[in-house]
């Protein structure tokens, strides 16, 4: 087959990462600094720049300090990070032991998982990838940037860029999704909004795409466990945004834990090194994951911890997290020269030109101020803003016959173990998040309805037991309304660091109770809180609202109620498949076609005889109060040829009676190529906002890159032949039109 080999640097815009480090007039003024400061460093100091702790602290609040054993580390200068020191007053604290008592008074760097909020929580980063708007979540890490710099934070372990096709992975919670594109575009928008317009601003937080590469595709979902994967899936699914996080200027990575093909992430010089500093230029640093250069022991490729720090180092991890492999063994294999002193030199200067960058050598107190602590920490505007991202990553699964949104009057009956919860609605890693600062559903509601309606109130079951002993009173309270809201789904631990379930069901004896209350005839609209997709379809037999609220921070009660009470029409569409069955998994969009598509009437094709092939809700679903309608599908040319440019164009019409916001999405399918592509895959995508009657042209263009994949030889090219081009408003329900790309 002909193929036409794309040089991507004059198809792309060249990477601005690249673009940057040639023409930031400081870079060398920071190059020079960091060589004449390396001139003066000793062996040992040289090392521990690369060692990071979890801060021993003694004391809370104002009488937090650092335990003497970390005190002394950072007196002979053998740590250069510590991770899990918060607040303005005790960093202020820690550094300047730093700045006074240590020999070269470089400035300590402090780490701390800034995820989806600091102080202000925000709906969890799967829930946030649910918006499909990467300007807003951009605006949602800077507010958390704003927070943790205040606190005495200079990094945050974010964005986590993994993809994840396995909702029984906890840490789906924390990523963008199941999709490549929609993942990078989240990844660089927050990379964005972390790192601000430059690191030397005191509010900017360095941000760190993690976990490098493909801990999302870990063996039957299991946290930790083996990824094993080829190169055209690394490259084409798990690889771009962590590229997107490099482009958009990302500082630094972590590791992963997990081995690929019989390689630990940390020990992968390919990865490490040849991809991510020869391909893409990154010139920021890396950090190994808690642990893990140690953990190369129990994979099976270091013998002793020595070993493993010699292969990190080797391979590209520059600071070792936790491990103590560095601090307790670089200094010997530098001097025995298992390790070159330029390997570890140019570790140093990566750090130390990190530190530069932030301006920690002219304050090395940026930021840390606790009176600015206090004044923005939960500001008014960034609630403002919490509650703003939580309605909008909000996804309507199901409204039948319109039943939301309810009406401000009435009896409402609110049911259920997380109506009235506060700390699950943080979701996991919830930074300084309190459950003192959220609002309840419970409270949300109330305070909407005022004395419009009432509420009445049943908690009904907890999340995960057996008791079923509050089953008649939530009954009850439904038979006096002429409406149930029940609001069900996971703790806020049950998503995130290993936390992988074998079911995907609602725990407990939830489904029972939306059962038992559905029996008393009333209405019942379920809202849903979690950190993953669930297998509902149990429950959508019984409900006919359904609304996916993910674990919404916060503002989540006060979001909840403006979507349950009609403020805000609906505009969130999922990132990430629903599977029917966990038996399903892994089930996504973007998948390959196989030699023997599934046929409801064949039984030798690819399906299962005892489910329906089908996803329960497919990736980029979302129901609106509104309706809108694709009309008009058209494409430039039919045929195209290279310098061409090719527009395809369709309209969109809002069809009901409300105004309302759609998410309008182009896919491709490269038909016959020299290597199978998938059924289709997203390239672009628009949100609209349309008024009653409204209509929108929306014009995508097509790109070569969006044609483009790995061939045989992975070389990134694009083939000529038929290109089919899918648009609608999810990954099913699409119009299609073809056309030929005819090559030079
Ligand atoms: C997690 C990372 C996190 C680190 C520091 C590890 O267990 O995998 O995502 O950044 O801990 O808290």
């Amino acid at each position: 087959m002909r193929s036409l080999i794309l040089l991507l640097a004059t198809v792309l815009c060249l990477s601005p990462t690249s673009a940057r480090q040639q023409t930031d007039p400081r870079r060398d003024a920071v190059d020079h600094r960091v060589d004449s400061l390396l001139s003066l460093m000793t062996l040992e100091e040289k090392v521990g720049q690369l060692v990071q702790y979890a801060a021993k602290v003694q004391g809370r609040g104002d009488t937090a300090r650092l335990q003497e054993e970390h005190a002394l580390l950072v007196r002979s200068g053998k740590v250069g990070s510590f991770l899990n020191a918060v607040g303005a007053s005790l960093n202020r604290d820690i550094q300047s032991i730093a700045m006074t008592r240590s020999r070269l008074k470089i400035p300590l760097l402090f780490g701390y998982d800034v995820i989806h909020g600091f102080r202000t929580v925000f709906p969890i980063p799967l829930a946030e990838a649910s918006t499909w708007e990467p300007d807003l979540i951009q605006k949602a890490a800077r507010v958390a940037a704003i927070e943790a710099s205040s606190a005495g934070i200079h990094w945050t372990f974010a964005p986590m860029v993994d993809i994840a096709r396995d909702p029984r992975w906890g840490r789906i919670a924390e990523g963008s999704g199941e999709d490549p594109l929609l993942g990078s575009l989240m990844a660089a928008a927050r990379v964005r909004g972390f790192q601000g317009e430059s690191l030397t601003q005191t509010d900017a937080l360095l941000a760190c795409a993690k976990h490098y590469a493909a801990y999302g595709g870990a063996e039957g979902g299991r946290d930790y466990n083996t990824v094993d994967i080829s190169e055209r899936t690394l490259r084409e699914v798990y690889l771009p945004p962590y590229e997107a996080a490099v482009r958009a200027g990302v500082g630094t990575l972590m590791c992963s834990f997990n081995e690929i093909a019989g390689v630990p992430s940390s020990g992968n010089r390919r990865l490490l090194t040849d991809i991510l500093r020869g391909e893409w230029k990154f010139d920021g640093f890396v950090v190994s994951d808690w642990g893990s250069i140690g953990e190369m022991q129990r994979h099976g490729v270091a013998g002793t911890l020595a070993q493993a720090a010699a292969l990190a180092i080797t391979s590209g991890v520059d600071m070792d997290m936790e491990a103590g492999a560095y601090h307790e063994h670089l200094v010997e294999l530098v001097r025995t020269g298992k390790v070159p002193p330029q390997v570890l030199d140019e570790s140093v200067r990566r750090v130390l030109r990190t530190k530069f960058r932030l301006g920690l050598f002219d304050d090395p107190y940026r930021g840390a101020d606790p009176a600015r602590e206090k004044k923005v920490l939960l500001a008014p505007e960034h609630r403002k803003l919490a509650r703003e991202v939580a309605r909008r990553s909000m996804v309507l699964l199901k409204n039948s016959r319109a039943l939301l949104p309810i009406a401000k009057n009435g009896t409402v009956a609110l049911i259920g173990p997380l109506a009235d919860n506060r700390e699950d609605l943080l979701g996991c890693w919830s930074g300084r998040g309190r459950g003192e600062d959220v609002v309840t559903v419970r409270e949300g509601m109330e305070h909407a309805l005022g004395r419009a309606g009432s509420l009445l109130y049943a908690r009904g079951c907890t999340i995960d037991t057996a008791d079923r002993s509050g089953f008649p009173e939530a009954v009850e309270v439904a038979r006096k309304a002429s409406v149930a809201i029940l609001v069900l789904g996971e703790a806020a631990l049950m998503s995130g660091e290993a936390a992988s379930r074998s079911s995907l069901a609602l725990p407990g004896v939830q489904e029972e109770l939306v059962r038992a209350v559905a029996a008393t005839g009333v209405p019942v609209v379920v809202v849903l809180m979690n950190g993953r997709p669930l297998t509902i379809g149990n429950i959508e037999e019984s409900a006919p609202a359904i609304l996916e609220a993910w674990a919404p921070g916060v503002e989540g009660g006060n979001a909840v109620a403006d979507i349950l009470f009609g403020e805000y029409n609906p505009s969130g569409r999922l990132p990430v498949t629903f599977p029917r069955s966990v038996g399903q998994v892994p089930l996504y969009y973007n998948h390959k076609n196989t030699g023997r598509p599934p046929q409801a009437n064949e039984r030798f094709t690819s399906k299962y005889i005892d489910i329906d092939i089908t996803p329960l809700y497919p990736f980029g679903f979302g129901l609106s109060y509104t309706t809108f309608e694709y009309s008009g599908l058209s494409v430039t040319a039919p045929v195209a040829r290279v310098g061409d440019s090719l527009t395809v164009s369709v309209t969109v019409r809002n069809t009901g009676k409300i105004p309302g916001e759609e998410v309008v999405q182009l896919y491709l399918q490269d038909v016959v190529a020299s290597v199978t592509r998938p059924v289709r895959e997203l390239k672009a995508f628009r949100k609209v906002a349309l008024p009653p009657g409204g209509e929108q042209r929306v014009d995508f263009t097509v790109t070569p890159e969006m044609l483009a994949f790995y061939n045989l030889s992975m070389q990134r090219v694009v083939e000529p032949g038929q290109f089919n081009i899918y648009v609608g408003g999810n990954a099913r329900d699409l119009q299609s039109i073809s056309f030929r790309f005819d090559g030079p």
